[in-house]
């Protein structure tokens, strides 16, 4: 048995000093507004596993109206998806998540982004594509007013 998700999430940009990606912690000259640590590829990517199992979405099981979630880790919210995943004797076939913003330049924090989710997951290094992209300056990525991602994952039933 297989089970197929997709998530998609945006972050506008505040005044800052850095931004968090995939738990990765990158210095630019603005961060991204949240109500947890807004990183926007780990809330796409939980939204797709939370997706694969038809569970709702992030903001159902961790609402910003909480205030438990005022500035969180958004590695717990994936942590608790990937529990869900494991409870139902399934587990992550690969990972494809797409960070969509002009800047920063993601290319540099690519490797890094790949073993934090590697280890976050936990899943193999070589089942995980992180892609970066832009909008060719058109939209809200474009105007560098925020990043958006979408993931990809597929879920299989252990051995
Ligand atoms: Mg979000």
């Amino acid at each position: 048995m297989f089970r197929i998700g997709t998530g998609f999430d945006v972050h506008a940009f505040k005044a800052g000093n850095s931004v968090k990606l995939c738990g990765v912690k990158i210095p630019f000259h603005r961060s991204l507004a949240g109500h947890s640590d807004a990183d926007v590829a780990l809330h796409a990517l939980t939204d797709a596993i939370l997706g694969a199992l038809a569970l709702g979405d992030i903001g159902l099981h961790f609402p910003d109206s909480d205030m438990k979630w005022k500035e969180a880790d958004s590695a717990i919210f994936l942590n608790w998806s990937m529990e869900q995943v494991k409870k139902r004797n399934l587990e992550l076939s690969n990972i494809d998540l797409t960070i969509i913003c002009e800047k920063p330049k993601i290319s540099i924090y690519r490797e890094q982004m790949k073993q934090n989710l590697s280890k976050l997951c936990p899943l193999e290094y070589d089942k995980i594509n992180v892609k970066a992209t832009t909008t060719e300056r058109l939209g809200f990525t474009g105007r560098e007013e925020g990043i958006a991602s979408i993931c990809s994952i597929l879920l299989h039933e252990t051995d």
